[in-house]
């Protein structure tokens, strides 16, 4: 399927070729005919088609908003008001959202139309989406494989044209790696560059709303949109929003670009992506870049600080779900501790319970220094190492992910395996950097390979734009 960009689709709508309630039809119709790809929790169409009507009204007379007419679908960790909210979760059976997330807020200021809310791991725990209560996303590629995880349902949703953009959560590469698992742009921002209110957390000092999509020119343009200070969330960064769209630097540009040896040269990167990437980086050399392979001496503690604190903050994130004040409630409950284990043993997935208990044991009075302080330091040490590196590169350069997309089971079983399909992703959260997931061909049975991109802080500007030039030149 040939998709169009907004900035093509806007200027169709503005020149009165085409209606948002068109789009919004042809979305629909997409989303049904392809239900049984499970993207979707819940679709928001009478709403969708009275905003669209109201937003061609607002085209005609020329007082639309920056992104009218985008139809977006949201991972369901963002908070739509008055629309259900469960992070794929049976703890949250029946809830309501009862405010706007700031990123949903400013999409609808701008007149962005929002069509659903979509399947994802529980609670954003995953990097397939087969721990969603509500059962696997599969990848319109091929049934048989996963939409990676966390945010699946939103990946395979612009993969299959159901929705143009979607915002998904990245707090381990939950936007990168499903992004390269179903041939789409992923984006996770700098930490603190888009407000969390309104993201249901999983852990938190790493939790970061990101962007899917097929053009760069959409990534940056809702990027420019949401991003920026907000008073609901004193950790977002006052530093000014650039206009992404407009600013983006030009492709003739030459960078220096680091790759670590332990990734492009890792055993467990699938040949194929090897190859791709070891393909893109002599292009690059062609064209004057310098591309230069370096040691990343702490390596191997990336993953394992990132699942201590991950899961330690998750731990205490989601002890408000205990079945007392809203969610799911244990029927079985007699007394109050009664309610609280039988809720959370009934309501949480087996995933999600692991992880409560991982951090428990991390954060509880005999482990607290050997575990969660020590990796409290590592991630320092990590995070001061990666600064080192862009004193003296733009870029660094890796795969988004050790392979293409799987078999749907053929890691469930085993939660290590699962967790080291994360090895490439983490690194920008342990760090709190901004990264992107582009496409870079394909394997042998035509699924697509994700590139990496990392960037320092606030350099979402740069890395946009040399994303564009990779994908120009592929
Ligand atoms: N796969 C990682 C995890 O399970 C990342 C998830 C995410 O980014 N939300 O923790």
């Amino acid at each position: 399927m040939q998709f169009l960009s907004y900035p093509q689709i806007r200027k169709q709508l503005d020149e009165g070729q085409l209606t948002c309630l068109e789009l919004v039809k042809n979305h629909l119709a997409v989303i049904e005919r392809k239900s049984n790809l499970n993207a979707f929790l819940s679709i928001y169409g009478d709403k969708a088609i009275e905003q669209a009507k109201l937003i061609d009204e607002k085209i005609k007379n020329r007082k639309a908003g920056k992104l009218a007419g985008l139809v977006v679908g949201i991972k369901d960790l963002l908070c739509y008001k008055d629309h259900p909210l469960q992070g794929a979760s049976k703890i949250l059976n029946g809830f309501i959202s009862q405010f706007n997330a700031t990123a949903i807020q400013r999409l609808l200021d701008e007149d962005a139309i929002i069509i659903g809310r979509q399947n994802c791991d529980e609670f954003g725990m995953g990097s397939s989406n087969e721990n969603s209560a509500f059962g696997p996303v599969l990848n319109d590629l091929d049934n048989s494989r996963v939409s990676g995880g966390s945010s699946g349902g939103s990946a395979v949703a612009v993969q299959a044209g159901m929705c143009q953009v979607s915002l998904g959560t990245d707090t381990g590469g939950s936007v990168r790696q499903p992004a390269a698992f179903c041939g789409l742009i992923g984006l996770k921002p700098t930490y603190s560059r888009i407000s969390r209110y309104g993201l249901a957390a999983y852990a938190s000092s790493f939790d970061c709303i990101g962007i899917f999509a097929h053009y760069i020119e959409d990534v940056a343009l809702v990027l420019e949109v949401i991003a920026g200070a907000d008073a609901m969330d004193s950790t977002v960064s006052r530093l000014p929003v650039p206009a992404y769209s407009n600013e983006l630097p030009s492709a003739n540009k030459k960078y220096k670009i680091a790759c670590f040896n332990d990734s492009i040269e890792s055993n467990s990167l699938q040949p194929e992506i090897k190859a791709a990437l070891a393909g893109t980086i002599e292009k690059l050399k062609q064209q004057g870049h310098v591309v230069e392979s370096i040691d990343f001496p702490l390596n191997e503690y990336v993953l394992p600080t990132y699942y201590i604190l991950a899961t330690a903050e998750a731990s205490s994130n989601l002890s408000r779900y205990d079945g007392v004040r809203y969610g799911y409630r244990s029927p079985q409950a007699n007394d109050l501790s009664s309610l609280y284990k039988k809720t959370r043993s009934e309501g949480f997935g087996k995933e999600v319970q692991r992880r409560i208990l991982l951090g428990t044991f991390v954060l509880s009075a005999s482990y607290y220094d050997a575990y969660y302080t020590q990796a409290q330091k590592v991630r320092r040490m990590i995070r001061n190492k990666m600064k080192e590196i862009f004193s003296l590169y733009d870029f660094i350069l890796m795969p988004t992910s050790p392979t293409t997309a799987f078999k749907l089971g053929e890691h469930s079983s085993d939660p290590v395996e699962m967790y080291l399909a994360d090895l490439f992703s983490v690194q920008a959260n342990v760090a709190g950097i901004p990264a992107i997931s582009i496409p870079c061909g394909k394997d042998k049975n035509g699924l697509p390979i994700g590139l990496q991109l990392l960037a320092d802080d606030f350099e979402e500007c740069k890395l946009l734009g040399f994303s564009k030039a990779i994908l120009g030149m592929n």
